[in-house]
């Protein structure tokens, strides 16, 4: 079968690697790929907000199942457009509907659904401009720190923390009035939540569901995550504190209800379910959803999954999930993400990569690269590369991780040094 992937991250290479070993890919085509993915399938220059070149592509290519990486194209309704059109309805196509995908393009949504299905969350309330004063009134009575959050997405730059209820007064007011756009036309302010954080990926069909590998990602850039939110810079799967006693509790509790909600609201979702927790005092809380998987966590799930992962995709695509058997590598991975100098702020691009050649012991999966008119190897993005490796212990395959990270040069990049710290 043809199977075309959109996005062009180091989620997708990882997944790219991973579809082009099973024996059911026949050719792998992603839109648009990046200088690492076109090892493993043919990049085609398409943006995958742009459905109607999609779709030729599809046609063109005999795409049998399309897989969507990114969020942005499913909140704006991929999927629906997929099944919409008459052409394209042979087509498989994994990832939620527009509605589904509500779950994570707006977090006021998720909130309503977690409360109707009894899934342990922060409190909260939302507020719209309209309902200002209100909020502004019920911030006096919130025990600080504040967690205060765009409804939309905000390209991870939506929730704001502050020790201060006058500070939250004043953030509260400017993002009602746009300060993210549309995405920050009604703010969830929520109880904050003292714990640690860890990543749970589910496949589903919409009935069944299976469970990927267990991940924890670092967000912030510096030390001792510090300092500003980044897209993610680094990820350990499996991270030691969740055991088999928080996972019960987390099928039981979150899973389980998750499922059940989407049934009862009738969404079409058959894709991935990405959910943030933080265990407090070892309950699960969810911090968020996300409907499709994370960058940079499934470089390290993609090395532990075994199971044929186009033949995973193609059973929750179907409506199979129920036969299918998770297999997992015994060893432990771990994936440090090199950044461009500047990141997260404004950030250098265009500088050669050497020293990819040198590394033996772990993954290199491709995120911000791409050809320069010589055609070396450039950065042209934040996030540049995800080193990924194996260990007996996720501190082994941190070790193999760095080794490798310090063969690898480009002006200005420069990694987090502590990925696994808090473990
Ligand atoms: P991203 O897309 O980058 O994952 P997001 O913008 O969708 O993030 P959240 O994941 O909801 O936003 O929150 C971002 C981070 O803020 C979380 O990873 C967590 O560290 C922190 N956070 C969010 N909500 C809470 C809370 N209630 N208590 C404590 N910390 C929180």
């Amino acid at each position: 079968m043809n199977v075309l992937l959109l996005g062009g991250g180091g989620r997708e290479h990882a997944m790219a690697w991973r579809l082009s070993q099973s024996p059911l890919c026949k050719q792998l085509f992603l839109a648009p790929g990046n200088a690492g993915t076109s090892e493993f399938g043919q990049n085609l220059a398409i943006n995958p907000l742009d459905f109607a070149a999609l779709k030729t592509a599809v046609l063109e290519h005999r795409i049998g199942l399309v897989i969507c990486g990114p969020e942005e194209p499913l909140v704006r309704g991929v999927q629906d457009f997929f099944r919409a059109d008459a052409d394209l309805r042979s087509v498989r196509f994994l990832g939620p509907s527009a509605e589904a995908a509500q779950l994570e393009g707006s977090k006021a949504y998720a909130k309503v659904f977690m409360e109707e299905q009894g899934i342990p969350t922060a409190g909260y309330r939302s507020f719209t401009a309209a309902t200002l004063e209100e909020g502004l009134e019920y911030l006096n009575h919130c025990q600080p720190p504040i967690v205060l959050k765009a409804d939309g997405l905000a390209a991870g730059k939506g929730v704001v923390i502050l020790n201060d209820a006058g500070e939250a007064r004043t953030e509260l007011q400017s993002m009602l009035e746009g300060k993210f756009g549309a995405a920050s036309a009604e703010v969830v302010v929520e109880e904050f939540l003292d714990g640690i954080e860890f990543s749970v990926f589910v496949l589903t069909d919409g009935e069944s569901y299976r469970l990927l590998p267990v991940a924890k990602d670092y967000k912030r850039i510096g030390v001792g995550d510090t300092g500003p939110n980044t897209g993610g810079m680094g990820s350990v799967s499996h991270p030691p504190f969740v055991d088999a006693d928080l996972m019960a509790k987390v099928e039981q509790r979150v899973i389980k209800p998750t499922l059940r909600g989407i049934q009862q609201r009738g969404l079409d979702y058959k894709g991935f379910i990405f959910i943030g927790l933080i265990a407090v005092d070892n309950d699960p809380y969810v911090i968020e959803y996300n409907c499709r998987m994370g960058d940079p966590e499934t470089q390290s799930v993609m090395a532990r999954l075994k199971t044929d992962f186009l033949q995973l995709c193609l059973q929750a695509a179907d409506g199979e999930l129920a036969a299918a058997t998770i297999e997992m590598d015994e060893r432990q991975a771990a994936t440090v993400v090199m950044v461009s100098g500047g990141y997260p702020g404004p950030y250098e691009q265009g500088k050669v990569i050497a020293g990819i050649e040198a590394v033996h012991d772990s993954m290199v999966f491709h995120a911000g690269t791409s050809r320069n008119a010589a055609g070396e190897l450039v950065s042209s993005g934040g996030r540049v590369l995800a080193i990924t490796s194996y260990g007996k212990d996720f501190r082994e395959a941190l070790q193999k991780s760095y080794a490798s990270a310090k063969k690898i040069h480009f002006e200005g990049g420069n990694y987090r040094g502590d990925i696994g710290f808090d473990l």
